[in-house]
């Protein structure tokens, strides 16, 4: 059969299963397979696909119609642009996440900036040319994959990254993704700041220019409702916020301006319904600035962003 007629019958098959990009699915995993790229894909549409081959991709086809994440086949998913890999351990790093990581790299390029023109002006041409400013600290908690924390040590300039998970199997991950995208990040275990405060041990309080999270946010009983890919493949304790899917985000908020420098960030991905919750327990607290709450792609709440005052 001809790889274009294959590849349809793949599509064909993964709809029927219930999957919803069917033909995007269907075309990579024939690339996954091949180890090719979609425009080689594209220009070998009409060549016959050996019995081997077919044989090969209808298996393929198998696994992603008994709704097992296309990540969780092919190993990797790209997020920022860099590659990632995946498994049932960690969450598989979703488009959405991209604005929080776009939106603190802007954030960090601009203080950088900033704090760059102050050392200037302070010490004088000559010196402020040679005397780079200080490096960005940031904390990354509960990093599953390391999406968010390497990226960003990928994409700024000077930020030294520290990464925090509960989870022993996420964070082994995490550090084989920074190894294979080339990032020295400092990755600590433990619960929320609880990583953090088990290596201070009577030392100084350690402190960030930023605090990043997408923490759990599903509400528990709404977990059921997921996709399958992602009731029954991905790490219930990366998506379960509790009653109200708001557990993470009140301690959170509680105690990240412990840890945060003046005028530290605190950047967090929230559910599209969450900007109202979010903004009455950041002001609670009485410890931020008044948070300001950002879109995603699909123009839905996403993003809450505040300072330390
Ligand atoms: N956005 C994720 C989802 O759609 C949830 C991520 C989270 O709970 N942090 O499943």
């Amino acid at each position: 059969m001809k790889t274009r007629v294959l590849i349809k019958e793949g599509e064909y098959r993964l709809s029927k299963a219930g999957v919803k990009d069917a033909a995007i699915d269907a075309e990579e995993l024939y690339c996954f397979m091949k180890g090719c790229d979609k425009v080689i894909l594209f220009l070998n549409k009409e060549q016959e696909a050996d019995k081997e081959t077919e044989k090969e991709y209808f298996e393929l086809i198998e696994k992603r119609a008994s709704r097992i994440p296309l990540q969780h086949i092919t190993g990797k998913q790209e997020f920022m642009g860099f590659d990632f890999k995946v498994g049932p351990d960690v969450l598989i790093p979703r488009q959405e996440t991209e604005v929080l990581v776009t939106e603190a790299a802007k954030i960090l390029r601009d203080e950088r900036k900033q704090a760059a023109g102050e050392r200037h002006k302070s010490r004088g041409k000559l010196f402020g040319l040679f005397s780079s400013p200080p490096e960005q600290k940031v904390l990354d908690l509960c990093c599953g994959s390391g999406a968010i924390g390497i990226s960003l040590a990928k994409i700024c300039e000077d930020v030294s990254v520290t990464a925090t998970d509960i989870s022993e199997a996420a964070l082994a991950l995490a550090r084989e993704n920074a190894k294979a995208n080339r990032v020295e990040i400092e990755f600590l275990k433990g619960d929320l700041f609880g990583a953090v405060a088990a290596v201070e041990k009577g030392k100084r309080i350690r402190s960030f220019d930023m605090i990043i999270s997408n923490p759990p946010y599903i509400k528990s009983s709404l977990i059921a409702l997921l996709q399958n890919e992602v009731k029954d493949h991905e790490p219930v304790e990366a998506l379960d916020g509790g009653s109200d899917g708001l557990d993470f985000y009140r301690r959170i908020a509680a105690e990240a301006y412990r840890y945060l420098d003046n005028d530290g960030w605190l950047m967090l991905e929230i559910g599209y319904d969450q900007g109202e919750s979010l903004r009455e327990i950041i002001r609670e607290t009485g410890r931020y600035t008044e948070p300001e709450i950002l879109k995603d792609l699909a123009g839905r709440d996403r993003i809450v962003k505040c300072r330390k005052l």
